[in-house]
Formats: structure tokens, sequence, C-alpha cells
């Protein structure tokens, strides 16, 4: 398999097999965001797609999910994607659901229809890294989109048919901004119809421009406690009635589906950590992180 350095795929999906399409990200300038530093942005060759395929179809030839990489895999043109799409169904013909993260900007070069064209290829389901509805936020942590963009493609991936997941990155905002980061992300979130909503909590990375900010002064991280007031009061503002899915570092699983008939819960259980939880080992579980 041509896999170029280090990949990151999504643990909630099926992990294997996985295909790598592109390589790094397109954008690469997320503040708190490491991932693919120094790797830039490329097409996989099409002979390294179609080479990784046959591979694949010795191996699993009855597969019927699969995970394309990279960071963004969507960015190409649906000219681009659209034969990459149909070699994944003439190698694997039992293919069902082709699954992808991607960045919000890579739906706008794509119409509607061609988005229903890659849904009836199988791109039934994509994760959105939105990290935050709030402008300021967006424009803080160097995003490259505004809310009114997320707004516009996540409704074109509902006209299209496709499910698609968005992620609230709890703490990217600091201490300054912490309040409207969690309000205004929830208020743009529930105008959308995510299937699922997923939370993280921000950690400084070495080498990220987000950590120097910090150590200079410019950036103020949240405390543990204020961490988990953040994502409360994202919580109590949430109305999409989705999957909640959270790997924050409280030791309460609050992931489940009906989001709207377990909010109270989720609320209570919050409080509940804000109340008697060990804040020093979530720090040190935070700590402990190599990776987003
Ligand atoms: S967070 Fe995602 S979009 Fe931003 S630089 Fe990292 S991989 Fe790229």
């Amino acid at each position: 398999m041509h896999f170029t350095g280090t990949v990151y795929r999504n643990p909630y999906w099926p992990t294997f097999p996985l295909l790598q399409i592109t390589q790094g990200c397109t954008h690469n300038r997320c503040k708190f965001c490491t991932m693919y530093k120094d790797v830039p942005f490329h097409m996989q060759p099409l002979e390294w797609i179609e080479e990784d395929l046959k591979e694949l179809s010795e191996i699993f030839p009855e597969a019927r999910t699969i995970q394309l990489l990279s960071a963004n895999p969507l960015a190409p043109s649906f000219e681009k994607l659209l034969p990459i799409f149909e070699m994944i169904h003439q190698y694997l013909p039992k293919m069902e659901k082709i699954y992808l993260c991607t960045r919000v900007t890579d739906i706008q070069n794509k119409t509607v229809e061609q988005l229903k064209k890659l849904r009836e290829l199988g791109m039934r389901e994509i994760s959105l890294g939105i990290e935050s509805g709030d402008d300021w936020t967006l424009d803080r942590i160097n995003k490259g989109y505004h809310a009114s963009d997320i707004l516009e493609q996540c409704h074109k991936l509902e006209e299209a048919g496709i499910d698609y997941w968005m992620t609230f990155l709890n703490g990217v905002a600091g201490r300054e901004h912490s309040h409207e980061h969690a309000v205004n992300s929830a208020k743009i979130f529930s105008q959308c119809k995510p299937m699922l909503v997923g939370t993280g909590g921000l950690t400084l990375f070495p080498g990220t421009p987000l950590l120097e900010e910090a150590q200079r002064g410019e950036f103020d991280p949240l405390t543990e406690e204020e961490m988990l007031q953040e994502l409360k009061t994202f919580v109590e503002n949430l109305e999409c009635d989705c999957y909640f899915n959270t790997h924050h570092t409280i030791g309460v699983n609050l992931s489940g589906p009906h989001f709207l008939k377990r909010k109270e819960r989720i609320i209570a259980a919050i409080d509940q950590n804000l109340q008697y939880g060990d804040l020093n080992r979530m720090a040190s579980i935070r700590r402990n992180k190599k990776s987003l």
C-alpha cells in the first residue's frame, strides 16, 4: 500500500480497508494542528491508487466499506474524484459505503448534483472538523471559513442526502471568548442536521502556533473546570436531535443517540463532574495525548 508517512483515520468507522487518495491537507494552517505539518498536499498518483485497490481486492474481496484518506480527500474536483470512486467499485464490487473526513470548504467546488452522484457511488456519510460556529473564533484559529460557509455547505449535503458529522473543539477560543464560542457554535450546529455531533477538548501540542501564543501570553487556555463549563454551555444551547459523541477527558461516557432526549442527563453528568470530578486526573490525561 502507498501510505505516505503518518496517516490518521476516524476510529469510529470500520478501520479496514483504508485507501489513501490524497496526501496532506490543502489548508494546513489551523493554529492547533500539526497533523500534516510536513506533508504538502498532493493527489495520490492514479497508478498508486489502482495498485492499492488491486492489493485490497486480493485481501478484502468482499469489502462493503472503505475509508478514504488523508486529511481532506474530498478537496479535488468532482472530475478528479469520479474515476477514483468508479475504480473502487471496479476492484471492490460489493462496496456500499465510502467514508471520509474532510473540510467544509471541500464541498464548495461541487454542485448538489455532483454530490448526489458521489452519494450514489457510496459516499453516504462524511465527517467535518468544524471546530467552531463562531466567526471570531474561526478567524482566531485560522480555520479558513466562516459560519455562513458552514451553513451553506451543510445544507448542500442535506439536499444531496449525505449524512454528516460535525465536531466542536472545546477550549479552542481560550478564556477570552469561551462563552461566545460555545453559544454561537451551538446556534450554527442547530441550524444544520448532522447525524452526529462530536466534541473533543483542546490539547496544546508542541509545534502548534497556539502553544507558542500561550507561551508568549497571547492565548489564555481554559482550565479543566472551564473546559467542562464551556462544554455544558454548548450542550445547553445545542438543539440537534443527533447522536452525541464525546471523547472528553471526564470519566463518564456521555455518548449515545437521541441527544435531545438525553440532554438533561448529559448536563447533569457534566455538573456532577464539575462538583466531584478529579480535575487533576483529567488534566493529566490531556497532557499525555499525542495527537488530535
Ligand atoms: S485541523 Fe484539519 S483542516 Fe486544519 S490543518 Fe489540521 S488537518 Fe488541515
